[in-house]
């Protein structure tokens, strides 16, 4: 059968690789990190930097197609890659997604609505940017964000940072000022898009987050019908605009007139997603390996309501407990150190069945 290659051995290339192997399929994985996520269900483990020519050049050597699961990855390496063997998703898709200003600037050319935005390089264009934005926003990195790392947010109120102390505190690091957005809630679309080109969406999962990360993903959400309708037709919208193979995240703020603001996407499986793993015919993960492979995507159905909760840090010691409720379905993703706020593993609760 033919192999995976995936660049990246955390907890998404693990479930990747997982549902590789159900459908017959061999994975390598490419991460300097030993016994990391992935290298324990994984055929090959290649313990390279994510950057090695020598263990991308080993990993294409020994993979019929190559994916990611991490994003930081050079683009220019990606793009060489591409020469030699297919990569999904193309290293035009994460290279939009790697920079919040080109990727903010994609988002509305493909005509879905996002925060206003300004590009900061200074004190100086900070300052009036909070100006137009009556002093409340949220200064982001444009590249390596994640887990709500790099930001600094401002509420208008005296205990904010000045601007160019939150300028120095960037260290230089290129940034944009978002408009803040008075959201009534967050939802996410898990899209698909086959090498025929065929989209397919699973529903919005609604989203809770705690400091930053990701705490919970419930199906369905609590949003209109007419709203759920609205983010799949957009999630297909920047997808084909894309021109995308594979899966994707996309997260969106839900306004209080039921309306859509698109925050961002990223170019992979998506831990909003994991529910799908445990309420779906077909989780996001074998979409995404389907897609690779230039299989049709499955017309995946949810059979049953759900929540899905991270376990962080010492958390995932709650696995045990759980473990006796038959509607409970566990993940471990067997990461040795449970240090805080590292996502160790999740769970779905299903409702139960009457
Ligand atoms: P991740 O990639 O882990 O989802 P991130 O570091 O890329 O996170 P964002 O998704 O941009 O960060 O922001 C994290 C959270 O902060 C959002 O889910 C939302 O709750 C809040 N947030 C971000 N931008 C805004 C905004 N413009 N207005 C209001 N809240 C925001
Ligand atoms: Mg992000
Ligand atoms: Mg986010």
């Amino acid at each position: 059968g033919s192999t995976i290659g995936i660049i990246g051995g955390g907890q998404l290339a693990r479930m990747l690789a997982l549902a590789a192997a159900r459908l017959g399929f061999k994975t390598a994985v490419l991460e300097p990190q030993e016994n990391c996520p992935a290298a324990q269900v994984a055929n090959v483990h290649i313990q390279t930097a994510y950057d090695d020519k020598e263990g991308l050049e080993k990993l294409s050597q020994l993979s019929d197609v190559i994916t990611y699961e991490f994003e930081n990855i050079d683009v220019s390496a990606l793009e060489k890659l591409s020469s030699d063997i297919d990569v999904y998703p193309s290293a035009q898709a994460l290279r939009i997604s790697q920079d919040r200003l080109v990727e903010k600037t994609f988002l509305q050319k493909s005509g879905l609505n996002t925060a206003p935005y300004r590009d900061i390089d200074n004190a100086q264009t900070l300052e009036s940017a909070l100006q137009e934005f009556g002093e409340r926003g949220i200064l982001k990195t444009r590249r390596f964000g994640y887990d709500g790392k790099g930001q600094i947010r401002f509420s208008g109120k005296p205990d904010d940072m000045l601007p160019a102390e939150a300028i120095e505190a960037f260290e230089g690091a290129p940034a944009i000022l978002e408009g803040f957005v008075e959201f009534t809630c967050e939802i996410s679309v898990i899209a698909s898009r086959g090498q025929d080109g065929n989209v397919s969406c699973f529903e919005p999962a609604e989203n809770i987050h705690k400091n930053g990360i990701l705490f919970s993903s419930t199906v369905p959400s609590s949003v209109s019908e007419a709203t759920k309708q609205n983010a799949i037709d957009e999630a297909t919208r920047l997808i084909q605009a894309l021109d995308y193979v594979g899966t994707l995240g996309l997260e969106f703020f839900v306004m209080p007139d039921g309306s859509l603001i698109a925050n961002e996407f990223a170019p992979r499986v998506h831990n909003s997603g994991h529910w799908t793993e445990a309420a779906c015919s077909v989780s996001q993960f074998e979409q995404h390996i389907r897609c690779c492979i230039g299989w049709p995507l499955a017309k995946q159905h949810r059979h049953s309501d759900c929540v899905m909760e991270n376990l962080l840090g010492h958390d995932i010691e709650k696995l045990v407990t759980l473990a006796g409720d038959p509607n409970i379905v566990l993940h471990n993703y067997g990461k040795a150190e449970a240090r805080e706020g590292r996502k160790m593993g999740h769970f779905t609760q299903l409702a139960t069945r009457k």
